[in-house]
Order: C-alpha cells, then structure tokens, then sequence
C-alpha cells in the first residue's frame, strides 16, 4: 500500500506539476527556438546576458538539427524554451539543477534553471546550458509517438544526451557520461538486464538513464533506429512481442546479445 502511494504521488506530481511562467521576460527569437531569459537584475542569481542568450539558442537549434539527424526525424516547429534564474527556479518550476518539458503535444515547451557557467559535454565536444534530453523529449513526442513508457520515454533522451549528472574536472564542470559510468556500475556488479530496465519501475534514476541510454543507443546500432522507432509508443505490454516482429529478433535473445556485448566492455 505504501508503494502504491508512493507510485500515485509520483504520477501526480509528474502529471500535474505546472511551471509559473508569468513575466517578466525577455523574449529572443531563434528560427525554431524561442527564449524566454529574464531580465537582468531580476533576482539576485545572474540571468543570461546577451552573449548567453544567443550561445543558447544557437546550442539548442544545433540539438534539435542533432536529434533529427539520430532520429531520422523532421521536426520543424516552433519551441519555447523558458529559463528561470537559480533562485527562483525550485518554486517556479520544481527544482533548481535541471527542468523539464512539457508532455502536451501541442504545448512544446520546456522549462530549465539558468546555470551562469555551461557544463562540458565531451560527447558533443562542446559547452551546453541544456544539453539535449530535454529536447528529445519535444521531439519524440511531436514525431514518433507518445510517451508511454519509461523504458523508451527515458531511454531516448538518455540515449541521444549521452550523459547523466555533472562533475568537477580540474574545476571544469563536466557532463558525466553514460558508457563511463555504465563501466563503474558493471564493476559494482550492479549492471541490469534488458527485461528489468523494462518492468522494473522503482530503480533509482542514477542508475537508471546512464543504463537505459547505453542499451536504446546499442538497439539504435544494432537493429536501425527505424525499426526500433516503431517500437516507441506501445504499451509496456506489448513491447517483447513487438520486438521479435519489428527485428526478428526475441527480446530475450536480444537480452542475451546485449549482455554479452557488455561483458567484453
Ligand atoms: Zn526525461
């Protein structure tokens, strides 16, 4: 019972949370991103400057050309992109490390705390204020199909991002990516198979999306990502049967491939 409660309160809080977005804001087209930054001087956290406004928009319009390019997609729509300053964004928008998007299909918005230094993203080779995830989050949802699954849902951000979590290097704050932490998650014993990324629903998500992200990018490879892009919106239930007929392949062979992939990491 106390689980049950446990699963209800995160469903509602991850179904209901609003963000407050009420101004004022200093809005700065991008061709498909739009920025909402604040003002400078609106609270004691730094807002973006004018030079830090245009890095971000110029890094999320070169995410979305990413993800259309991993996807094989064409998203060509408009996205807002709200950032909350450090100090205000655990009220307005529920934390203050990340953010999240907006699950409503025609909504495309995402909502993010301004951090005034950019992270290291060594897989992309670049500093980024927002990274990917979130993004693949709009994307998915407004080309491939609906969020119904954390297995996909979380495996496609964590796939395309590639990192989790943030670290200091030699005071550079990098982004942590997933096959390097995968590597310190096998050599704790604690590496998951295929089938409990899949129905297992209480694993934490430090452990969870570097693991998922590194499986959803080995399928991507080996199986072609149109294929698994059929897989995207079914019903957990349906997705071991789906597999075998979209790849040919049986899930729990599939599971055994990866595992021995993994072994030899
Ligand atoms: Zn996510």
């Amino acid at each position: 019972m106390k689980q049950i409660l446990v699963l209800l309160f995160l469903f509602f809080t991850l179904t209901s949370w609003k963000a407050d977005t009420a101004g004022p804001w200093v809005i700065t087209e991008g061709k498909r991103v739009t920025l909402y930054s604040r003002p400078v001087g609106y609270s004691k956290a730094d807002s973006p400057d004018s030079i830090a406004i245009q890095s971000i928009i110029r890094e999320q319009e070169h995410v979305i050309d990413h993800i259309n390019q991993r996807l094989n997609t064409s998203f060509d729509t408009k996205v807002k992109v709200f950032l909350f300053n450090r100090d205000e964004a655990k009220e307005k928008i529920g934390t203050n490390g990340g953010g999240f998007a907006s699950l409503n299909k025609s909504k495309r918005h995402i909502y993010f705390t301004f951090h005034e230094k950019p992270f290291l993203n060594t897989g992309l080779n670049q500093y980024d204020y927002l990274g990917v995830h979130e993004m693949v989050h709009i994307i998915t949802i407004n080309q491939i199909g609906n969020l119904r699954t954390r297995f996909f849902g979380e495996g496609y951000a964590n796939a395309l991002d590639g990192n989790y979590g943030v670290e200091n290097v030699n005071g550079i704050l990098t982004r942590k990516r997933n096959d390097s932490t995968l590597i310190k998650i096998k050599a704790n014993g604690k590496l998951l198979k295929p089938s409990v990324l899949l129905y297992n629903d209480s694993i934490p998500e430090s452990e969870y999306y570097p693991q998922i992200g590194c499986l959803i990018n080995w399928m991507f490879e080996k199986y072609g990502v149109d294929k698994i892009n059929l897989l995207y919106d079914l019903k957990r239930d349906k997705i071991e049967k789906a597999f075998q007929r979209v790849t040919g392949v049986r899930f729990k062979d599939m599971e055994t491939a990866y595992m021995e992939f993994l072994r030899n990491k």
